[in-house]
């Protein structure tokens, strides 16, 4: 199963207490999703689904809140051939051919102009921001699967319901951003933590916490990639110093020969001969009495200092 579909089935489960919120998760749900198609010659309002547990929700709402009850037909998907997806006709069968109507959800079925046109839903409260945000991520959203990337994104087929959409969303903070695709509003979200804190308004916990511990994980692997890579760069630079003196020691043993040296030269000299790939305080603590990491340093430069006034003076 999908990341999005667990969230989904999650988000199905849960009971709404109030019936404010139970209208609000019916508004969110129909605002996104409801169409007017025609079917055999009749206008016929639908939501399609490819989730049962959606589709149980829906119709649990409308058989609750408006006393009639959709037609459920589940068929296969024809793109993806293992899906089903679930139709609901949500048209209230009445004598003289007329449409239910959903205008207390500002949903406006205009027959004649095969649309539907909306109105503003108000909602007052938190809870029901919550809930009708809920409703329209269960009829249009969908989330990656947070191993390989953030994105969540809600579809919608009218501009105006996906601008409301966000506004709603900005009431907690959140700063989803829009895009039009394949004649779809798409309202999305690509930051891991703005998804977390949508997750937590709709109250999907436990697809939050899935996704916290993914965010854990690639966080502890990135922090140890960096820690690898610092390590590689020190090591590098160690060696790419270690080079230099070391040829700077050569040098100066062709040009005058290492036992001229002064004694303490000439030892941190063979020293670095011979441990070229050890740091600064390891051939420190080979020295009697040990030396810290600048003293080693002041010597090392020293030799270089010396090779490269010697090779200058050979050329004159
Ligand atoms: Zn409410």
């Amino acid at each position: 199963m999908s990341f999005s579909s667990d969230i989904k089935d999650e988000l199905a489960r849960l009971q709404n207490e109030r019936t404010c919120c139970r209208q609000a998760e019916l508004a969110g749900l129909l605002r996104t999703g409801l169409m007017l198609r025609g079917a055999q010659g009749q206008p016929a309002l639908l939501f399609i689904t490819e989730h049962a547990s959606v589709s149980r929700l829906l119709f649990t709402h409308i058989k609750a809140q408006t006393n009639s009850r959709p037609e459920i037909a589940g068929e296969k998907n024809p793109r993806l051939k293992k899906h089903v997806v679930y139709r609901l006709n949500l048209n209230k069968p009445s004598p003289d051919g007329n449409i239910q109507q959903f205008d207390h959800l500002g949903i406006h079925v205009r027959q004649e102009e095969k649309r539907l046109e909306y109105s503003p839903y108000p909602i007052t409260s938190r809870c029901c921001i919550r809930s009708y945000l809920r409703g329209g991520f269960l009829a249009g959203g969908s989330i990656i699967n947070p191993d390989k990337s953030y994105h969540m994104e809600i579809a919608f087929m009218d501009k105006g319901i996906a601008q409301e959409y966000s506004h709603w969303m900005e009431h907690f903070q959140l700063k989803p951003r829009q895009l039009t695709r394949k004649g779809y509003e798409i309202v999305y979200m690509k930051e891991g933590e703005d998804i977390v804190d949508f997750l937590n308004i709709i109250g999907a916990h436990h697809a939050l916490m899935e996704m916290e511990n993914v965010r854990i994980l690639k966080e502890m692997r990135n922090h140890v990639n960096r820690i690898v890579n610092c390590e590689t760069a020190n090591l590098e630079k160690t060696v790419n110093a270690s080079v230099k003196q070391v040829e700077a020691i050569r040098l100066l043993d062709e040009l005058m020969g290492l036992e001229n040296l002064p004694p303490g030269l000439k030892e941190i000299a063979r020293l670095r001969l011979d441990n070229p790939e050890a740091s600064l305080t390891e051939l420190g603590k080979m020295l009697t009495p040990v030396l810290g990491k600048s003293g080693v340093n002041h010597r090392l430069r020293k030799l270089e200092k010396l090779a490269s006034d010697k090779e200058q003076y050979k050329k004159l």
